[in-house]
């Protein structure tokens, strides 16, 4: 239980024990929608009809002595860039306007198989590139903490959906923090699997080797079960790992005794609110308290990782993002020669901050300037990933802040980039070198709005990272 309303465990178990109907389950949420939507704007698209007759189905399967499975009649809110059949999927861009896919995305396809009933798309950065939902061509999403301060971002909709109660659970992408740092910034649980471990068939495609999607939860142990349900191999995404997601569930008791913690020297210094460190090292002084190793430890590289990042991700969004050319995908605008109606269908179609990206990877990957920057961006990300292992040869998890400040005010960094991607100095290493982390709500700072504590791990180390998360969770009761 929490001040959101039950957690999806409880949903589930009550619903498959016949105790609640999914459908009073959902009916409780929509209000909830109902009730704060307009003022947060969460969701770029609500899917009511589908979601009550979604419901049904599982009440129906309960009724006729069947298990709808582990998540039985519990509401999701799903990233707007998240494929989903039938279903607008627009990535809060105008190119992508009204845009229908097809097909759903592996872990659509997944929740759904576990009985989760899927009750929106949620707002985000257009395209995830953002860390505060103000770059969505729809309309900033609110903090439900502060209503004048932005949830995060690129996932700040999912976070915001979860935070405010209109869904117990949600999922998000992750290409630079894109789910942890709302998710500290909402005060929920935010994960990023290993690279690999959850199938990205059907995410919309923003940086391929860095994106992974993950879940938002209000409980650790609520994480962990969306992970088991979405996470492992898929044939359809060929970067999928051929291994399922290791089990989380029945470690989340095991506690930390005689586990490794290190705390990232480079995340605690310059650039970190003094109030968000305080707090991690609260969160380390409990898993020390709590039988952990812990000491601080130095991942000299880490501190690379925003310039490599940003040449790396651009790169291949600018790859990724050519075929909204009007023919492939994207509305288009007409113009006499196939030339200018491309011209016109992505000056219309596209955001500032989605141009600025796509200029600056199509300049990384040029001709005369690959070598100098994208070729050495991806020896930066090789330094990297050597410095993680150097520091996991000796740690099992690591510790860090997941955000360096709280939630801050709407239009505060919207118009100086740079500022924006400072959000992102803990989180962006993960991604480069393809680890798992996570964001666990630990308190608040100065100013009482939430703070989160990043676990890292190292590739398929979840074990420890939840079992790490769920002490955490408990020290603060
Ligand atoms: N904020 C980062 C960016 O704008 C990360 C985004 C993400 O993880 N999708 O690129």
């Amino acid at each position: 239980m929490s001040a959101t309303g039950p957690d999806a465990r409880a949903i589930a178990a009550a619903v498959r024990a016949g105790e609640r109907t999914a459908a009073e389950v959902l009916e409780e949420h929509l209000g909830r929608i109902a009730a704060r939507e307009a003022e947060l704007h969460a969701f770029n698209h609500l899917t009511e009809d589908a979601a009550r007759a979604a419901a049904a189905a599982v009440d129906a399967a309960v009724a006729a002595g069947q298990d709808p499975g582990p998540l039985a009649g519990v509401p999701v809110a799903l990233k707007d860039n998240l494929c989903t059949r039938g279903v607008p999927t627009t990535c809060s861009s105008r190119i992508l306007e009204g845009w229908c896919p097809p097909y759903d995305a592996t872990v659509v396809t997944r929740l759904a198989a576990a009985g989760a009933v899927a009750v929106g798309k949620t707002n985000l950065d257009e395209f995830a590139m953002g860390s505060s939902t103000e770059n969505s061509a729809f309309g900033p999403t609110r903090n439900p903490h502060d209503t004048t301060r932005v949830p995060g971002g690129s996932s700040g909709g999912s976070a915001a959906a979860v935070a405010a109660g209109f869904a117990p659970l949600s999922l998000g992408s992750d290409t630079g923090g894109s789910i942890r740092q709302p998710a500290a910034l909402c005060g929920v649980v935010g994960v990023k699997p290993t690279y690999g471990l959850v199938s990205r068939y059907g995410l919309v495609a923003f940086g391929s080797s860095l994106d992974q999607i993950g879940p938002f939860a209000t409980t650790v142990a609520d994480a962990a079960l969306v992970c088991e349900v979405i996470g492992g191999h898929d044939p359809a995404d060929s970067t999928s790992l051929p291994e399922a997601f290791p089990e989380l569930t029945p470690h989340l008791a095991d506690g930390v005794d005689g586990l490794r913690v290190g705390v990232i020297a480079e995340m605690m210094g310059e650039g970190i609110s003094p109030d968000v460190a305080a707090r991690v090292r609260s969160a380390a002084e409990a898993l020390a308290s709590a039988g952990a190793v812990v000491e601080e430890v130095s991942v000299p590289a880490v501190t690379h990782g925003l310039s490599a990042y940003y040449l790396v991700a651009p790169a291949e969004a600018s790859s990724n993002l050519a075929r909204y050319d009007g023919v492939r995908y994207g509305n288009r605008v007409d113009a006499p020669t196939a030339g200018e109606m491309m011209e016109a269908t992505r000056t219309a179609g596209f955001g500032d901050e989605v141009k600025r990206r796509i200029m600056l990877g199509t300049y990384a990957l040029s001709a005369g300037y690959y070598d100098a920057f994208y070729g050495k961006a991806l020896k930066v990300r090789t330094l990297i990933r050597e410095d993680f292992d150097r520091a996991y040869a000796s740690h099992d998890v690591l510790l860090s802040p997941t955000s360096p400040t709280t939630a801050f005010p709407l239009g505060a960094k919207v118009d100086d980039p740079l500022t924006m991607y400072l959000n992102d100095v803990c989180t962006i290493p993960t991604n480069l070198a393809g680890h798992p982390a996570m964001s666990v709500p630990y308190g608040t700072g100065d100013d009482g709005l939430p703070v989160g504590v990043q676990v890292l791990a190292p590739a398929r180390g979840e074990v420890a990272m939840f079992r790490t998360a769920a002490v955490l969770e408990g020290s603060l009761r």
